[in-house]
């Protein structure tokens, strides 16, 4: 027999767009996460912390530094059989991947491929970062969150276009004439057709070129010389430009959404959708996948346009729906701090869990393996019907077994966690 909850060493990746040193909440986290010689750098960027079974930053047992999923290619009874039948799992993986990222500079603009684009990748430079899987994503707020998803509608971009000169500057005259005489059409396909001729020949355009625009346009807005129309995107093209000085992503700005999140918001990512995350603290989490298609704001032997060009997804529309958690109540009397937020992806869904000091917290059992990591405060996880516990404080991050109950308790302070979960009907 093996503990159904135990502590699990967690890993943490340094891309260039995480905050700096000990302002980054995924530096914080793991310093307190009990990886090995860990020590926060001031002078080094921390941009994720991955747990989970992926091998690009595996997650290890604490009490042994073994693999996760060794340990759980060894117990498959911790991650459920229901479980890995309905996902194919194969040596000890789990179906998710839970990630805290913090970060003061845009991500790559990207999308994540579909099943059959990831099995299907046939350029050799993106072979080596592309594994097999799908990747739809869930992100969830945990401070200010500043991000692109999904094309904007049609007439917006039309609009853009009429009123941004350096933007239009960009498209030969027929594709601009088409576009402006479609933008408006209720014919959903017409509209999705004309803009996939139009962002089509945005991301195969050369990059140098374009850079000129976006000088242009930029010289422009700190003159202070923009319309009207363009006070509110002139803050994220500035904002981007001191970023990615001149690069033409940024024109992106004109073409995809645009969204300020508040703490506890979150919104999916389906596969296909352009997004780009540019400020925040956020939970990620995501089926488990490392694959991104990128097209700006990446080096370019990073990119793979025509890749890129056919797997983007073109479903313009609106602003986002959000996800709306709900209380979670199963089975049980003490969950009123417990939040569940349910994409709508097999593989996953998150809860916010805040145990109030002195306060007890408890979960029935879930029907699949969980992660959970503390993000402030500390407490206890009890299970074994309060037979066992183990003290957790922020950055710690413990597995728990599929069918396990859960209660959290709160002594001197406060404590909340994030607890990352699959389950099947
Ligand atoms: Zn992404």
């Amino acid at each position: 027999m093996t503990e159904q909850v135990f502590r699990l060493i967690p890993a943490t990746l340094n891309y260039p767009w995480g905050k700096k040193g000990s302002s980054s909440l995924v530096a914080q986290l793991a310093d307190g996460a009990g990886i090995p010689d860990f020590k926060i750098d001031e002078s080094k960027s921390y941009a994720e912390i991955w747990m989970g079974t992926h091998p690009n930053a595996p997650t290890r047992v604490h009490s042994t530094g073994q693999l996760l999923s060794e340990h759980l290619a060894a117990h498959p009874e911790l991650v459920g059989e229901p479980i890995i039948k309905r996902f194919g799992l194969e040596n000890g993986r789990i179906p998710f991947l839970f990630k805290v990222l913090s970060f003061d500079k845009a991500l790559p603009v990207q999308i994540h491929p579909n099943k059959h684009a990831a099995e299907h990748v046939q350029s050799e430079s993106l072979k080596a970062h592309v594994d097999s899987n799908h990747k739809p994503a869930m992100a969830l707020a945990l401070s200010d969150f500043s991000a692109l998803c999904g094309f904007l509608p049609t007439f917006q971009v039309s609009e853009f276009l009429s009123f941004v000169p350096e933007f239009a500057s960009l498209f030969p005259s027929d594709i601009i004439t088409h576009f402006t005489s479609v933008a408006r059409s209720p014919d959903e396909s017409e509209c999705k057709a004309a803009l996939k001729d139009l962002f089509s020949f945005y991301a195969q355009i050369d990059k140098e070129e374009a850079s000129v625009h976006v000088k242009s346009l930029v010289d422009r807005y700190q003159a202070g010389k923009e319309s009207d129309e363009e006070k509110t995107v002139k803050l994220l093209v500035l904002r981007l430009h001191e970023m990615y000085p001149n690069d033409s992503g940024i024109f992106c700005a004109f073409i995809l959404n645009h969204f300020d999140l508040k703490p506890g918001h979150a919104f999916s990512v389906a596969t296909g959708e352009p997004h780009a995350y540019i400020t925040g603290d956020i939970i990620e989490c995501m089926a488990a996948s490392d694959n991104t298609i990128p097209l700006a704001f990446s080096p370019p032997s990073h990119l793979d346009i025509p890749t890129f060009l056919t797997n983007v997804v073109y479903s313009p529309a609106p602003g986002r729906a959000l996800i709306q958690p709900t209380m979670f109540t199963r089975g049980s009397t003490h969950t009123s701090g417990s939040l569940l937020y349910n994409p709508p992806i097999d593989e996953l869904a998150v809860m916010q869990v805040i145990v109030a000091k002195g306060g007890v917290e408890s979960h029935h059992k879930l029907r699949g393996p969980s992660i959970a990591v503390v993000v402030e405060g500390e407490g206890t996880v009890v299970w074994a019907e309060g037979a066992k516990r183990l003290g957790v404080g922020k950055g710690q991050a413990v597995f728990i077994a599929a069918g396990t109950e859960v209660k959290y308790s709160a002594f001197e302070t406060a404590f909340k966690l994030y607890r990352a979960f699959v389950e099947v009907a």
